[in-house]
């Protein structure tokens, strides 16, 4: 089943999401269901607030063969070396500007069996980690840009917001 992806202006993107307590059948499915979701929309990773589920998990394909499903995630190490390079959000639509991202992380999360993972993370893997659990706490790639590139597309955020308040009307 696909889902609608939820965009900017939408609140279940700006709160912090709950942790899992049990991974049930249907959060499996909703892991599945949003793997299918974040392919056909050629995104690298999906969160759950952005399918309107405001709990702790995401989806992960950045193209090393491996399709990650990530639950209750933690960062427990930030490389103070940061690297910085265009992001974008599938619910920020035909938005991408330079974001700042620690280089290398140390990350613990449950897979879908349960299972505790730790995993060393560098590059776009790294970058893409950070972004989805950004969203987790609320949070959008935009509040992490410069004051200027903000100013920059003000206008074209706000035509997202109107566009997502009649979506929402609906
Ligand atoms: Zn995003």
């Amino acid at each position: 089943m696909l889902y609608e992806i939820r965009t900017y202006g939408d609140n279940c993107l700006n709160v912090k999401c709950e942790k899992v307590e049990e991974i049930t059948e249907e959060i499996k499915n909703i892991l599945e269901d949003m793997v299918e979701t974040m392919h056909e929309a050629t995104g690298v990773g999906l969160a759950a607030p952005q399918v309107g589920i405001n709990k702790r998990f995401f989806v992960l394909d950045v193209g090393d063969k491996v399709i990650r499903k990530i639950i209750n995630p933690e960062i427990l190490e930030m490389s103070e070396e940061y690297t910085e390079s265009d992001e974008g959000c599938l619910s920020v639509p035909g938005i991408y500007k330079k974001v700042k991202r620690a280089a290398r992380i140390k990350v613990k999360y449950q897979n879908k069996d349960g299972e505790e993972v730790e995993e060393e993370m560098t590059g776009f893997l790294a970058k893409a980690f950070q972004h989805e659990y950004d969203h987790l706490e609320g949070k959008l790639f935009i509040e992490r840009i410069s004051p200027v590139s903000r100013k920059i597309i003000s206008k074209k955020l706000h035509l997202i917001k109107k566009e997502t308040e009649k979506k929402l009307k609906k």
